[in-house]
């Protein structure tokens, strides 16, 4: 293979793909790391982390990426912004690695004998049409992002999840009032961040309630919500300046196509650990995870695909 071929290139610059970087440039492979749309990943748009080790008293999302973005660049790490379009993998029969690699970021293709897919899950929306065309004016996945804008406002977060306590929390600093719907009265939540958000005095819970529509297109900007209850059928207009979306997310595992296996919901399957069906391609993080997707354990299968990736070059000697 000729020279323009990399030892390994990381799809993804979350704390997966960025634990990866620090062992693959430990081990000198001079790893290069593709950014994406969302650099850092959601610990990049998160607020407080308290369930990282090390941190006693928590850190900042944005800070600990940028802490291990700094290592893994100490060791040779490198970066580059792009948007994957596509991958080309070897064939299974390929497995001592002649074929390169093929990565298509549209302006051009980059070449590598192993690749890391470690390019996370994006914030889900619910879909309706008033909710796409008031996104950035009212409608909005990142608390963090996009909270400040409305200090002093009534908010709507929708969701029962982690995620949907977290940035009801968060945005009670702005918020006069925030309002937390959620489509059933059971929740996924961890019982220590409901009972935060219950016992919260400025964030109220609508349970077994959907957003039939979000109000309102016609002056570009929201202006309330269009709600049900499930169960009564009852329906109503509930006032508020914005609404959040805490509802999960959508793993970013398209550019794969159908060369590797995807489940239901379009999560990568591994066939063992962090090994993919496609000799010399491994996958970390939350694109696989759709169980734990905590910050510890990305990281922890990010350093498994960095052992793995060193593994295979030295079985294919390079
Ligand atoms: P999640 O646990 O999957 O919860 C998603 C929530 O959104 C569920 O309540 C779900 O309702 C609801 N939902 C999904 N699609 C919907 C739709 N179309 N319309 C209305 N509601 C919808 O996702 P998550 O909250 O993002 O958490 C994911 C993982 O990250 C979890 O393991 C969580 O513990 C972790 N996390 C941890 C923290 C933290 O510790 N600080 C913060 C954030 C996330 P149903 O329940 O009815 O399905």
């Amino acid at each position: 293979m000729s020279d323009n071929v990399r030892d390994v290139i990381i799809i993804g610059s979350g704390c997966s793909g960025l634990t990866a970087a620090i062992y693959a440039a430990r081990a000198n492979l001079k790893p290069l790391v593709i950014d994406g749309h969302e650099p850092g990943g959601q610990l990049g748009i998160t607020t407080l982390v308290e369930n990282f080790p090390g941190f006693p008293d928590g850190i900042q999302g944005p800070e600990l990426i940028e802490n291990m973005r700094q290592q893994a660049a100490r060791f040779g790490a490198e970066y580059a912004s792009g948007h994957v379009v596509s991958v080309t993998l070897r064939p299974k029969s390929d497995t001592m690695g002649k074929q390169p690699i093929e990565v298509n970021l549209g302006r051009e293709t980059l070449l590598s004998r192993t690749l890391i897919i470690a390019s996370g899950a994006s914030a889900r929306w619910l879909g309706l049409p008033s909710e796409q065309a008031l996104i950035g004016h009212g409608v909005s996945s990142c608390a963090t992002c996009d909270g400040f804008f409305f200090s002093g406002k009534e908010i709507a977060v929708i969701g029962g999840g982690d995620s949907a306590m977290e940035e009801a929390l968060f945005l009670t600093r702005f918020a006069t009032k925030v309002t937390l719907i959620h489509r059933r009265s059971e929740f996924r939540a961890s019982k220590i961040m409901l009972e935060r958000a219950h016992k919260h005095e400025r964030i109220e819970f609508l349970t077994d309630t959907v957003v039939d529509e979000v109000l309102d297109v016609s002056k570009k900007e929201v202006t309330g919500l269009r709600l049900r209850n499930v169960k009564s059928g009852k329906e109503w207009e509930l006032p508020v300046s914005a609404m959040f979306l805490g509802i999960g997310h959508t793993p970013n595992a398209g550019f794969v196509g159908d060369q590797l296996k995807r489940d239901g919901d379009g999560y990568l399957v591994p066939e063992a650990y962090v090994c993919s069906s496609a000799p010399g391609v491994f996958i970390s993080g939350d694109v696989a995870d759709r169980h734990y997707r905590q910050a510890v354990t990305a990281a922890g299968t990010g350093c498994m695909a960095a052992l793995e990736v060193e593994k295979y070059l030295e079985e294919i000697g390079k």
